[in-house]
């Protein structure tokens, strides 16, 4: 079997054993890169502490982060640790996001991917991860998001080594998939389940559904 019809039977496989993640859980394009920003590092149960905050105070919009202090931002998002440097991030995306596109995602989304992507890799805090997590699950450009996650799936069943860049397996996926936001937005959810469930540090081979998968390069 060739690595693209491989990556299919491994996306069919996960998705007939969980079933659509539904990602990301948000109320708004907006939400997604609040919560894309503020996950680096932490769990996303204190994400969720920290976007339910901003919500209930009204502040879960960049306009809102725009006018008000890094301190008093800081306080807002005390689950989300590291909590200047979160604050410094959103207030940097929010200054960027008003006077770039006018605090418009629909604007946003009009850009091009390419000019887009460059623009949030030169951002405060926003890496590789964040950057491809905000448009693909913010902005539904087809992006595929590469994580700790994946990087251990496919190093361990042969196709790539763990110690491969952000780039080369981001060219991977999207070298062998075509560009489909519904099928990279599923795909990545579907991937991060099963390592958080299965591929493991130490990995639970005998239930996952990819425990017979063998790499071929035919
Ligand atoms: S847990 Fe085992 S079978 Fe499942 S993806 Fe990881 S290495 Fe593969």
């Amino acid at each position: 079997m060739g690595i693209k019809r491989q990556l299919m039977d491994i996306y069919r496989r996960l998705y007939a054993a969980f079933g659509s993640r539904n990602w990301w859980p948000a109320d708004s394009a907006e939400e997604v890169i609040f919560g894309a920003i503020l996950t680096q590092n932490i769990s996303w149960k204190n994400v969720e502490q920290a976007l339910a905050t901003l919500k209930a105070e009204g502040t879960l919009s960049f306009k809102a982060v725009a006018g008000m202090g890094e301190q008093r931002l800081a306080e807002l998002i005390r689950p989300a640790r590291f909590l200047n440097q979160k604050a410094r991030g959103l207030k940097v995306f929010a200054g960027y996001f008003g006077e770039r596109y006018g605090f418009s995602i629909k604007r946003m989304m009009k850009q091009d991917m390419g000019v887009l992507r460059d623009e949030l890799l030169n951002l405060y805090l926003i890496g590789p991860e964040t950057a491809d997590s905000i448009l693909l699950y913010a902005l539904e450009k087809p992006v595929f998001v590469i994580d700790v996650y994946t990087k251990r799936i496919f190093s361990r069943h042969g196709f790539l080594e763990m110690e491969d860049s952000y780039d080369a397996y981001q060219r991977f996926f999207m070298g062998n998939l075509l560009p489909d936001v519904k099928l990279y937005n599923e795909y990545h959810a579907l991937l991060v389940h099963a390592g958080n469930q299965f591929c493991k540090p130490k990995p639970n081979c005998t239930p996952c559904p990819l425990n017979n998968l063998r790499k071929s390069s035919t």
